[in-house]
């Protein structure tokens, strides 16, 4: 990617550094983590939330209110559930301040072009905040490790991330080259975009009333859409003429080689299809060529569409 001398947003928190000394339990594969917080049943459901909130970014004449949708569901702190992605150990090794400026740059291109298919909808989009950290950090959906990997928080609409997963993307999973990282932070990004859509919210209330095998498929779902938003991203970045021959297959690659099955299969040599919550690796790479290709949100429907 064609990144430097670009612009840099200015919404990275650097809280590299300012770890605790003590490490937290680490979660499985690509673990989901379950929020705490009170039920509120009722309401439209999420098949139909979706539907029209890919109505409204595709014919706007649709009789819900764009403002209560940008409201996000009135997740306070803590409310929301933490959206994990990928797991493992972190190397410890500081982040070089390259990287910090191409995560800020990837970051600024994530807010312009979501600020112009936003606008293109007569909506706001609201910037995220993105949190560089190392070991552990205290978001508002608890505490994480780096272990954890990297993560969405819809109570403080921050996506965290510990910039020794892109070492280990590339070291542990195989997944090399500055795109793959630009694909992983597009997706945490995809998750705010549903944040602010409604989708998130909708999400993190239904699956409380869910049994397990429910909540991973309809988390499957939700992962998936990041994704195919992850790749909608990457078509825009493409039109700027910034990405370079293979900058796809870079991300495609890492999609391959994040895939539930795949990760499963190296880390525990077998695969539980039940337990999957981010999607297949063919799920992943379907998704975001499917993004990548038309560039329409209307076609990252993982809702309404067979995945
Ligand atoms: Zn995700």
């Amino acid at each position: 990617m064609l990144w430097k001398g670009r612009r840099q947003s200015d919404n990275v928190e650097d809280q590299r550094g300012q770890g605790g000394g003590f490490n937290l339990p680490r979660g499985g594969p690509g673990r989901l983590r379950i929020p705490i917080g009170g039920r509120s049943g009722g309401g439209m459901s999420l098949s139909t939330i979706i539907i029209l909130v890919v109505l409204y970014f595709g014919l706007k004449a649709i009789g819900i209110d764009p403002l209560q949708i940008l409201a996000g569901g009135g997740l306070g702190p803590g409310g929301g559930g933490q959206i994990t992605d990928s797991s493992g150990q972190g190397t410890g090794a500081p982040a070089s301040d390259e990287m910090k400026q191409f995560v800020s740059t990837v970051l600024a291109e994530t807010e312009d072009t979501w600020t112009g298919i936003f606008q293109a909808e007569g909506l706001t989009y609201e910037d995220p905040k993105l949190v560089l950290f190392s070991g552990q950090i205290r978001s508002a959906c608890g505490f994480a490790s780096s272990a954890a990997g990297p993560f969405y928080c819809p109570g403080d609409r921050k996506v965290y991330l510990d910039t020794t997963f892109f070492q280990q993307l590339d070291q542990q999973f195989g997944a090399s080259g500055d795109f793959a990282q630009a694909y992983v932070i597009a997706h945490e990004v995809g998750h705010h975009v549903q944040n602010l859509t409604g989708i998130l919210p909708k999400f993190n209330q239904m699956r409380q009333q869910m049994d397990e095998a429910e909540a991973n498929h309809m988390s499957v779902q939700v992962e998936l859409q990041a994704d195919c938003f992850a790749g909608v991203w990457a078509h825009f970045t493409g039109q700027k003429g910034i990405l370079e021959q293979g900058d796809m297959d870079e991300a495609l690659n890492a999609a391959q080689q994040i895939g539930d099955d795949t990760m499963q299969k190296k880390m525990q040599g077998y695969v539980v299809p039940e337990s999957f919550n981010h999607g297949t690796s063919q799920q992943r790479q379907t998704w975001l060529a499917r993004g990548y290709k038309s560039g329409k949100l209307s076609d990252c429907d993982t809702f309404n569409t067979p995945i």
